[in-house]
């Protein structure tokens, strides 16, 4: 069964893009468009990774990691954040609110699902071969 990985991202061009990366690698894709909604479909689904955008309207990324990390039924899914405004400091907050990676935005889309693929539980080979 292939993964499935949920992005949180407000911008529908970064949204497109990274999903369409994602579903070429194979991976399948849940799309939230902002943290309240990505938080309840998280709950629901329970995807292998969370990619977490920072940067969103209402509720921020961080705040929606705390929230996933403080649920026991989310708690144990990985979230790896993603910012177009790095900042001193930024890589901290994340990792201080649960991200257990960082990457910055614009992606290197040579290498993005690599990236993502390592921060699955378990397997990490299946998907992480570019096409
Ligand atoms: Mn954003």
């Amino acid at each position: 069964m292939s993964k499935t990985i949920l992005i949180i991202e407000d911008n529908p061009l970064n949204l497109e893009l990274t999903r369409d990366l994602l579903e070429a690698a194979g991976f399948s894709v849940l799309t939230a468009e902002a943290a309240e909604e990505g938080v309840q479909l998280a709950r629901r689904m329970h995807p292998d990774l969370v990619l977490m955008d920072i940067s969103l309207p209402g509720m921020d990324g961080l705040e929606a990691t705390r929230a996933l990390k403080s649920d026991p039924v989310t708690g144990s899914i990985p979230v790896l954040a993603l910012t177009a405004h790095a900042m001193k400091g930024d890589e901290e907050r994340a990792h201080d609110a649960g991200c257990a990676g960082y990457l910055t935005k614009p992606i290197d889309t040579r290498s993005f699902c690599q990236v993502v693929a390592g921060y699955l539980p378990g397997e990490k080979e299946d998907h992480a071969r570019p096409k």
